[in-house]
């Protein structure tokens, strides 16, 4: 990819839609771009309109009009915001992410790749690309659904092997990380798997944060639009109880005071 900043703003991706001041997809005030195309079939997902990889809802933009759109919004970011790439799965289109986050750091501004690692392979190829995403990516937020093989197949259509390889190449990079899991009564949340969940995010090295974030039912109605039946129909948030049991057993508290401690 070419380093010239005017050719990489010439870059083009399928963008879903954008989202002025997100709260929550990274540190502080952010501008988030969901790109178009997911291969991963989560049962919870609250933007199913994003799975196609070629949608005319869609719209085919280049680098720089994305960056002059978020540029708009610089002034709200504070020290901690920036933008951040989300999706469908921002990995899918590699060479736009990797272009904007380029165009991003020469002008100083605060890169997020947000992913489930689906399309992580250890092939040379998939990896050279990733690493040079990487050197442009302040933080990556990586989403782990399930660690049992059998019930995370049956949540997302995909396995997990690759993804959990990929927050280990994550972690041997040294890359800074946020990891969330998304806590669905009778899908996500057993005892057993959340305590190897735990086990595992703490062998990870520069997790910053590790959040559970509790399923909510507010995209059932996208489904509904695109005329699918919701896998999850009749499924209730989780309980505090729930939640708070979901804290405990992956032991998030600890592991907070263990990240106050190391900074
Ligand atoms: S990875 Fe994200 S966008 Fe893709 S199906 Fe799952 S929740 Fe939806």
């Amino acid at each position: 990819m070419s380093e010239n900043i005017e050719e990489l703003k010439q870059v083009t991706g399928l963008i879903h839609s954008t989202e002025s001041f997100g709260s929550v997809d990274g540190p502080g005030v952010r501008f988030i771009v969901f790109v178009q195309g997911c291969r991963m079939r989560c049962k919870y997902c609250h933007n199913p309109d994003t799975w196609a990889m070629k949608s005319d809802k869609a719209t085919v933009r280049t680098v720089g009009d994305v960056m002059d759109e978020a540029l708009r919004f610089r002034g709200f970011w504070g020290e901690k915001g920036g933008i951040t790439v989300s999706g469908g799965e921002a990995l899918l289109q590699i060479d736009f992410v990797t272009a904007l986050f380029k165009v991003a750091k020469s002008l100083g501004v605060h890169t997020t790749l947000d992913t489930a690692g689906q399309p992580y392979m250890t092939d040379d190829y998939v990896t050279e690309h990733i690493a040079e995403l990487l050197d442009y990516t302040d933080l990556v937020l990586l989403d782990l659904k399930e660690i049992n093989p059998e019930r995370h197949k049956d949540l997302t259509a995909n396995k997990v092997d690759n993804i959990l390889d990929f927050a280990q190449y994550l972690s041997d990079r040294g890359q800074a990380m946020w990891v969330r899991h998304v806590l669905v009564p009778g899908e996500t949340d057993y005892d057993e798997d959340l305590i190897k969940l735990g086990e595992f995010v703490k062998t990870l090295k520069n997790v910053l944060k590790f959040e559970i974030l509790p399923y909510h039912t507010m995209g059932e109605f996208k489904w509904r639009e695109l005329g699918w039946k919701y896998p999850l129909e009749g499924v209730k948030p989780p309980t505090k109880d729930r939640v708070h049991n979901a804290k405990e057993v992956m032991d998030t508290e600890s592991y907070q005071d263990y990240l106050q401690r190391i900074r």
